[in-house]
């Protein structure tokens, strides 16, 4: 596979942009090669500088649940176009989003559209603080949840596969009030709660982890998390970023049936252009300025483009519900193929991930005894045979509606040929 012109973009890149790149686990330090620099996708397929041809399970780290430049979403952001990129004032399309949004996702009740993740978590943090008036939040290790401050304790995701616990920069006044708890361990919850519970102001999870790899939920857990923080009068907050429209239309509170006070949305959301969710009960979102006391903003927050792109997602996946068992069957035909060259495989839907261990992988230790050397072999293998799947072992592979079953065979043959 030639790969000339990925290798002088990059060389170009590295003098221009910390190591090359715009987000950290782009730059394949995990896998120690070079990154390939993207020119254009269709459909399951993503094209190189050089021409080489993918069948993509990256998908964008999970906004192209539909596959690549959906033809209708598109359509939809170059229509927008030709009323102006931006006008900094409501539309009638924010509240036709928040609509669909409050009717796919009940607990939703009022929302608050942002660009990104990060600024979504961020944001539901400071709503519950200041709705609990309390300063302590709970996350679980090997959860994600974007690279603000107070979040980037023991962080997943890039900060997890560059070996790097916490990040630099952080004063360590910052996460003095971010308490670390343990996935699927509810005694290490509840000793938290027993020690600081009436100053937690939230406990925020991935509630299907997707950050140490995909990790789901042993049985009980969301339940006792959502008990507990009933008990102590703190705020439940679940990031669906990447689970939100992924495990079904109602994320993982409907998959599972379990009702969060807050919500964070990204990713499948904004159909691919930068555009993220919180959200919550009335009560809460109601301490949020203009109307409450916490502060937030955004100069392009309910950008017209971004929103035309999630309208026309959420109407997608919508006419469509079908889809999301169509892409489970296929991701569990993937799933097989990698349990039979010996990997310990966790899916769910259309998320899965194969670790290369012989553990049980259930939080973050056990994620973390994956040979990664191998996975870094496995990559470089998939890749050379024209699958791209993420360059960490830390990241979930997903399958989107536009993965036909020859791609599915095709990558299927391929994983069960690699020793
Ligand atoms: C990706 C992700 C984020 C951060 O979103 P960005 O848009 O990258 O800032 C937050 N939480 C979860 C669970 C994520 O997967």
């Amino acid at each position: 596979m030639k790969n000339t012109n990925s290798h002088r973009l990059y060389d170009e890149a590295v003098k221009l942009m910390p190591g090359g790149v715009n987000s950290p686990v782009r730059a394949f330090g995990a896998v120690g090669m070079k990154p390939i620099f993207i020119e254009r996708t269709k459909g399951s397929k993503i094209y190189d500088a050089d021409g080489n041809e993918y069948i993509d399970y990256v998908c964008s780290w999970g906004p192209c649940i539909l596959g690549h430049s959906c033809p209708e979403i598109i359509k939809a952001v170059k229509d927008a176009c030709d009323n102006g990129l931006t006008y900094g004032a409501p539309t009638e399309k924010e509240v036709i989003l928040a609509r669909m949004i409050n009717e796919l996702m009940p607990s939703m009740e009022m929302i608050r559209l942002v660009n990104s993740g990060t600024e979504a978590v961020m944001s539901a943090i400071r709503a519950a603080r200041g709705y609990t008036g309390r300063d302590m939040i709970v996350k679980f290790k090997g959860c994600y949840h974007g690279h603000s401050d107070g979040l980037l304790v023991k962080a997943g995701s890039g900060a997890l596969t560059s070996a790097v616990p916490d990040s630099a920069g952080v004063p360590k006044a910052y996460t003095d009030n971010t308490l670390i708890a343990a996935y699927n361990n509810k005694a290490s919850v509840k000793e938290l709660f027993d020690k600081y519970g009436d100053n937690i102001a939230c406990v925020i999870v991935e509630p299907v982890a997707a950050n140490m790899g995909v990790v789901l939920p042993e049985k009980g857990f969301l339940e006792f998390l959502r008990e507990i923080t009933m008990q102590y009068g703190s705020v439940l907050i679940f990031d669906e970023v990447i689970t939100g429209f992924r495990l079904g239309l109602g994320g993982v509170q409907e998959y599972f049936g379990i009702k969060p006070d807050m919500t964070t949305l990204g990713k499948i959301v904004g159909g691919g252009m930068p555009m993220a969710v919180y959200g919550g009960i009335k009560e809460i979102m109601e301490c949020v300025s203009p109307v409450g006391k916490v502060y937030q903003a955004g100069t392009l927050s309910g950008n017209p483009i971004a929103v035309s792109a999630g309208i026309a997602m959420l109407k997608m996946l919508s006419d469509k519900p079908h889809i999301y068992e169509e892409i489970s069957i296929k991701a569990e035909k993937i799933a097989n193929a990698l349990e039979s060259i010996g990997a310990y495989v966790n899916h769910i839907g259309s998320l899965l991930s194969g670790f290369f261990t012989d553990r049980e992988v259930k939080d973050h230790d056990s994620a973390v005894s994956s040979d990664t050397a191998k996975y870094a072999d496995f990559f470089r293998y998939m890749l050379e045979n024209g699958i791209y799947i993420a360059p960490s072992q830390f990241e979930a592979m997903f399958v989107s509606y536009a993965h036909s079953h020859e791609d599915i065979d095709k990558t299927c043959n391929i994983i069960k040929n690699f020793q």
